[in-house]
Order: C-alpha cells, then structure tokens, then sequence
C-alpha cells in the first residue's frame, strides 16, 4: 500500500506556520488575501526568502569552476541543496540527485535520452487518464520519434484508479509505466506500489510524477519501489525555476546526455567527447545555483515542522471543504476517492469556472480555474474546465469559510 504520512496526535499552530509567511499578510481588492491556489505553486516561507537574499549577497559565483573562496562556497552550497534532497527523497547516492529546471524538464529530459535510447517501435509506454500535460506530451513526442504506443491506464468517475483495471493495460511490451503520485486535478493518491509491481512483473520501469506526492506524501524512492522520481521545487514552497529528476543510478549511467555544454563533460577534443559521471552528465551549462539553495532551505523548513501533523491539518481541511462544499447548492464535487489529498476541483451549475474565479478574486480568494493541464481527463469527466482550491500547510478553516461565503456571493452575482 502507498504510505501516507501517519497521523500526529500533536496540536498544529497554523497561525505560527502563516506567520513565516510574508505574502499571507496582504490584501488582494482591500480584502484579506486567501490562497487556495498552492497545488499551481506554493507561496514561500521567510527562510526561504532569506535563504536567497543571503546567497545572493554573501555567497554568489559561478559552482564547480572556480579555483577561489567565493566560488567553493557557492558550490559547497549548491552540493549542500543535492544532499538535503536526497535525505528527503532517500534516495541511496548522491549520485541519483539530478537538478533540473523543473517537473517538466525532468520527465523531458527522461524522454528524450532514456525512452529515445531503449523505446523501439511496437514497445508500449503505459500513463494513466488522469495525467498532467507535461507527462502525456512528452511520451507523444517519443511516440512520433520511435513508434512505440501509448496506453492509458482508465480513471473510474470518483477520481480513483482500480489496480485491475490498470493490470489491463500493462502486458509483454510494456517498457514504461509513468504516472502521478497524486492527480493535480483530483487529488487522487495512486496506488503507486501496486502499480510498481504490475511494471516490474514485465520487466518495464515506473515514473513516479511527484509534483503534488512530494507535497502531501511521505516520499522514500527505494520505498515506493520506483525508477525515476520528478518533482518541481515551486510547489515544494521553493523558488522556481528548479526540480529534481531522481533515477536509479545504473539507469542515469546508461543513459545519454540530454544537452551538451559545460560542466557535463570529462574531456573535450574536436574530435570526440566523454561525459562526467551523473549527475553532471544530466546539468549541462551553469546550473540554477541559487534556486538549487532555495530548494534546500524549503526542506530545511519542513523538517522543523512536525510533518505528520502538517498531514493531519491538510487532511482535516479538505474534509471540512469538501463537507461545506457539498452543502452549496449547485456545486457539485470532482475527484471524491478516498484518502485523497487535499486538492478539490468542482462545478457550480450555471456558473463558468473563470467567471467564478474571477468573481472569487474579488473577495481576495484565489482558486485556480480551467483545464488544469489535464485535457483528457476533462473530456473523460464531461466538462471543459472545473474550479480547484488546494490547500497547504497554511491555509485555515476560516479560510475554507471565506472559500465557501464568497461561492454564495459569486452565486448571487452570476446566476
Ligand atoms: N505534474 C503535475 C501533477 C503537476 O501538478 C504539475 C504542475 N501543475 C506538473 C507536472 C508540471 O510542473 P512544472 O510546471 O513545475 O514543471
């Protein structure tokens, strides 16, 4: 079974998390600013902002090239951030710890040197209907290069996936399994160690796309049994402009560079190159250094919060939005699997999703409004778009209150 945090029996002090906050003090048009739009990208903490500040002006220079103070402690900082990620993800090297720009790059860079290197034409690559953009279109550009087939593993309406219907669409052929470790849309948690069994039954590898798991989830790659792991560090409450691929060493080892350039290279002659071992193979060019930092002071933060009652409160705040929700007329809920984490898109009869979105910003509420990046899933579930709250570590039930006031306000407004 997928293992989620466990529950903390310790009191949550939500109001001493906001306070770490800066943004959560502002108005949006006069009114308090409630941010119901973290699963898109989480606000950042102050140790996190200083973290940057204090990069910038103490520690900045170019990594891994310089011969003098400022440059060796630029790196030992940036090598610092790889460390806190692996003790985070626990991943077993160093080694496994690549940086990339973010969740997307990742699974791109996967695409194009492990699936161009051992995907042929007939093999299968197997997703599931719930999939975000940036783990469907990747592995079509594949499809165009190599000719192998995609197959969508299917979603039942409630939001959640049946491992038997999945086992229907792996077989024989299939090279890789890739899919999200808790759907953006529905707040699905996958049943990511069955499904790793059912790939690794057939000799095929498993992606894990953790942009919202790693958010909600306890995350141990050796546990989770998986080969490659992708995150983006924006949703993680760290700056953008950085993620993380984790791959199992021997897989980065036989896989080709994705770009070439600096920094990736053993040695260089005009006629012929050999590549640095991974993770440099895979950060062609000057990496994102400080984003790297600022990663690595997100996770230094979580660490000082008690993350079992961080899970606790999310949990406890989607089942209050979800209960409130249920009780607006008109609204109706997407995605109602269970031990789903605390992401709730819906519909409200009558009313476009944008149009509602807009109409909330004017009580200071932001939710996200649209597609969500997961067109196929919309189609399959009938609609063109849904409204989605999500909730971090500081939201507040008064702010799932202020959700659920301004949805009868809009109501007034637009119906
Ligand atoms: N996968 C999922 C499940 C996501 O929620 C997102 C971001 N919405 C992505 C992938 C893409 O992340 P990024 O844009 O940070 O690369």
């Amino acid at each position: 079974m997928n293992k989620a945090i466990p529950k903390s029996q310790l009191p949550y002090d939500v109001a001493k998390v906001r306070a770490d906050f800066p943004i959560l003090a502002r108005e949006v048009h006069g009114k308090k600013l409630v941010y119901l739009d973290s699963a898109a990208s989480a606000q950042k903490p102050k140790q996190v902002i200083d973290a940057i500040t204090r990069a910038y002006s103490h520690e900045y220079a170019n990594v891994h090239r310089g011969a003098y103070y400022l440059s060796e402690t630029a790196t030992a900082a940036y090598e610092a951030a790889r460390e806190k990620v692996r003790k985070f993800i626990n991943a077993a090297s160093l080694k496994e710890v690549v940086f990339t720009k973010g969740a997307t790059e990742a699974i791109n860079l996967v695409a194009a040197t492990w699936g161009r290197t051992f995907i042929k034409a007939g093999d299968e690559v197997v997703i599931t209907a719930v999939e975000h953009h940036s783990n469907i279109v990747p592995w079509q550009l594949l499809r165009d290069a190599t000719g192998c087939v995609l197959r969508i593993a299917p979603v039942a309406l409630d939001g959640s996936i049946d491992i038997s219907e999945f086992a229907k669409v792996i077989g024989p052929k299939t090279k890789l399994v890739a899919v999200a470790h808790v759907s953006n849309v529905l707040g699905t948690v996958l049943p990511v160690q069955e499904i790793a069994e059912l790939a690794h039954a057939v000799g095929a590898k498993l992606l894990l796309d953790g942009c919202q798991g790693i958010v909600h989830e306890h995350v141990d790659v050796q546990d989770l049994d998986c080969d490659f792991y992708v995150f983006s560090g924006h949703k993680l409450y760290g700056p953008t402009g950085i993620g993380i691929l984790w791959a199992r060493l021997e897989l980065l080892e036989a896989m080709p560079p994705y770009q070439g350039g600096g920094d990736m290279i053993d040695s260089v002659t005009f006629a012929k190159t050999t590549w640095a071992p991974p993770p440099a193979k895979f950060e062609a060019g000057t990496p994102p250094i400080v984003q790297a930092i600022g990663l690595g002071a997100a996770i230094d933060y979580l660490n000082t919060l008690d993350r079992a009652a961080v899970a606790a409160h999310e949990s406890a705040l989607l089942r209050y939005a979800m209960t409130s929700l249920a009780q607006v007329p008109g609204i109706r809920l997407i995605g109602t699997a269970p031990g789903k984490a605390a992401v709730q898109s819906f519909v409200m009869e009558g009313a476009h999703p944008h149009d509602l979105a807009t109409v909330l910003d004017r009580s200071g509420v932001c939710v996200r409004a649209g597609h969500h990046c997961a067109q196929p899933l919309m189609e399959i579930l009938g609609v063109t778009a849904t409204t989605r709250a999500s909730f971090a570590l500081y939201n507040t039930m008064d702010e799932v209150d202020a959700l659920i006031a301004a949805l009868r306000k809009a109501q007034e407004v637009l119906l």
